[in-house]
Formats: structure tokens, sequence, C-alpha cells
């Protein structure tokens, strides 16, 4: 038999005079090779292929490279999830004896990631403020290596001072991680603001359906990019290839639904900063928000499409509002399609204590709001209707 059978195309998979419109699905997980001496070129780079999944397949490395033309980024990597894009880079580019400097308002896996991965493995961690470039520089010692920062912090929607930490990084030499989830290169390329590293979990606003988990993480220097792929190719952070395909599937309409959601998100911010027993209303570029100058700067205007709000009474009155607004899914994500409604309270910020979370502004009132794809008029009647429900639990 000859070996150039396992080279063939199954039937009805030739090439024709036509083309498929859609990319395809390659669940392989290994590739053969003809000869020993074809798997020499290609290891040592003379011809591209594949050889086993947990390497590289074709699905992770399209959608790697449509998430890295958006973030004007030459190579990045698709990974199994944002928490893996998220270790891949702290523990990739990190060894004994470094510290690390991270913003006190992380993603919570990746406060825990710091507060208790690394220092098990010998890391030392701090927090600090990245609203505020000279408090960050304060908790920066000789061994730095690493910072990481995300542009828009959760829930409370301030806006990091990345020109200011890219500076002071720069002139350090410590990396810069920028974790772009919440903006998307649709509000800023990190990138081009000095970031090192720009992390995104494409589980969010990039794949926007809720279907799939995946990360993507991409380093300017390719010595870097090579360290964190050796790292999770050997840790086995592999993305499924079905989900690279999905993921690459959502993309495709990334542009309008940010568009949309955006515009939707103001919207929302504005209706609800006039409605009785809402005390606070947070949305980069509103008039009274902290960082309006810098949303107006550094994201060009996009407030993007998360807003937080906070209502009267308490634990009751939230109660109240999550079952009034029937038609939001209180659902602990963000980027769906469909609006959806966090209680930071009761979910990404719970291992907090009250005085914790009242020192970040988090009260038993408060909501965080990824604005969906909904008729925007539909979508403020389904507000009002939690506000009504809320006001009567207020009697
Ligand atoms: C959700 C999220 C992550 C983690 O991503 P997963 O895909 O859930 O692992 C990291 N950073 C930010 C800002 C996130 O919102």
């Amino acid at each position: 038999m000859s070996t150039k059978r396992t080279l063939q195309r199954p039937d009805g998979f030739e090439e024709g005079a036509s083309r498929p419109v859609v990319p395809p699905i390659q669940p392989s997980v290994v590739y053969a090779s003809e000869t020993p001496d074809s798997l020499d070129d290609q290891y040592e780079g003379r011809v591209q292929g594949y050889t086993y999944a947990r390497e590289g397949h074709p699905n992770a490395v399209s959608l790697a490279r449509a998430v890295a033309r958006r973030e004007g980024m030459e190579q990045g990597l698709t990974l199994g999830s944002g928490m893996a894009a998220v270790t891949a880079a702290l523990l990739g580019l990190t060894r004994a004896g470094d510290h690390v400097v991270g913003g006190d308002q992380l993603y919570g896996r990746s406060l825990r990631l710091l507060a208790e991965d690394l220092p098990r493995l010998g890391i030392a961690t701090s927090r600090a403020d990245p609203t505020d470039a000279e408090a960050f520089a304060a908790a920066f010692r000789p061994e730095t290596k690493l910072a990481l920062i995300e542009v828009v912090s959760n829930p409370t929607l301030r806006v990091a001072d990345l020109d200011g930490i890219a500076e002071l990084c720069r002139a350090r030499g410590v990396t810069l991680v920028v974790d772009n989830t919440f903006t998307t290169p649709s509000a800023i390329r990190p990138a081009e603001h000095g970031a090192d590293v720009v992390i995104h979990s494409v589980t969010k606003l990039l794949a926007g359906h809720s279907d799939v988990t995946l990360g993507w993480v991409a380093a300017k220097d390719p010595a870097q990019q090579k360290a964190m792929s050796d790292f999770a190719v050997t840790t086995g952070m592999t993305p499924s290839p079905f989900d690279c395909w999905l993921a690459e599937r959502g993309m495709m309409t990334f542009d309008l639904r940010f568009a949309r959601t955006q515009d939707s998100a103001e919207r929302l911010a504005a209706h609800l900063a006039g409605q009785e027993g809402v005390t606070k209303v947070l949305y980069p570029t509103r008039a009274d928000h902290p960082d309006r100058n810098r949303a107006q700067g550094l994201l060009a205007g996009q407030g993007c499409n998360m807003v937080s709000f906070e209502i009267e009474g308490g634990r009751a009155a939230a109660n109240a509002f999550t079952k009034g607004a029937e038609a939001l899914a209180f659902a602990p994500t963000l980027g769906d399609v469909g609006t959806t409604l966090s209680h930071p309270a009761s979910s990404s910020h719970r291992a907090l204590t009250p005085e914790g979370r009242a020192a970040l502004g988090i009260s038993e009132g408060m909501f965080r709001v990824s604005v969906g794809l909904e008729e925007p008029e539909a979508l403020l009647g389904a507000f009002d209707a939690g506000l009504a429900a809320a006001r009567a639990a207020r009697g």
C-alpha cells in the first residue's frame, strides 16, 4: 500500500472548480507525514505542517490570526479559556524570585492567581490602583518583572491610566500585560499604547454568543510569544477546533454587535439616570464619571457595552429587580447577544467582606449590565419593569 494513502482527502472533500465560502473545521488530533525527512523539514521550519493538535491546529491558528489582525499584532495564540491566557502570560513570563504588580480590581480569578498561586510558586505579587500611575509606580520593586491591568474595571468601570503605566513599565523594563476583554479592539488596541502582551477572554464579546469558552494571548516580542506558547502546550491549554470555529463565526459580526450594544448602553445609562430609586449610574463617557476625560482620550469617546447602576433598598430591592426584569437574564457573564445582569455582591465580589465591597463602591443595590442586541425601546422597558418591582418592594 502506498504511503500516499494517508495524505489523500476523504471522498467528497476533493478540491474542485468551486470553493467553500465558510472556513472548514479540522478536528484531526494527529497529522500524518510522508517520510522522516519531511518531518525534519517541518520541525525545522522549511515547510508548514501540523503534527499533533495540542501543539497547534488550523482552527486555533485561524482564530488567533483573526484576533491578531483586530489588535494590530503580528501573532497570537488561541487557548482553552480567558484564564488559560492570563495564566500563560503570568506563569510563562516569570520565574521564582520575580515580583508582579496587578490592578486592584482585576477579574476575580486573575486576582486569585495573583493572591494564591503565584506566591505558592515563589513569585511575589502586589495590587495597586491602575487609574493612578503614581500609586501604581509606588508598588514597583527592583525585582518587578510584569504588570497586569485591565483597561476598564469590573464592576465600577474605572478607566486605567494605560499611557502612564506603559511609560512607567518601559522605563523600568517591566513587561506590561493588558487584558482587553471589556474594551475590545473596537475601543482600544493596547499594543499601540505600549502594552507588551495583550489578552482576551474570547468567551465574551469577541465570540459573543455564550456558547464557547476560549482565550487569546499575544506578545510583541517573538521570544515572549514562544515562552507563553511552550508553557501553554506543555500544560495542555489546548482549545477545541469546534469552539475555535464557532468563535471565528461569532467574530464575523463583532463590529456590528459592538457598535449596536455600545449605542444601547449609552442610551440605557441616560435612561436609568433619570429614574426614581436609582442612586448611581456608572458609564465611562458620562459627564459625572470620574474617568470621563480618559474615556474621551484613551477610548476615543467609546464607553463600550457595560453599564453599572445602583438602586435603593438593598438586597430585598435587588431580588425584586431581577424578578421584575424578567426579560433580562440574571447571569454572571458579559458580551452575549442578549443583555445579562450581574449582581457583584452575590457573585464576582461575594468573597469580600461588606466593608471590602463598600471600599470599592459595591453595595447590595448594585448591578452590572452587559448590554445586548435587543430592540432598544424594549430593553429600556425591561429595566423599567425591574425598577417598578424594586419600588413596590420598598413600599
Ligand atoms: C471572563 C474574563 C476572564 C476569564 O475568561 P474565561 O474565558 O471565563 O476563562 C478574564 N478577564 C476578564 C476581564 C474577563 O471578563
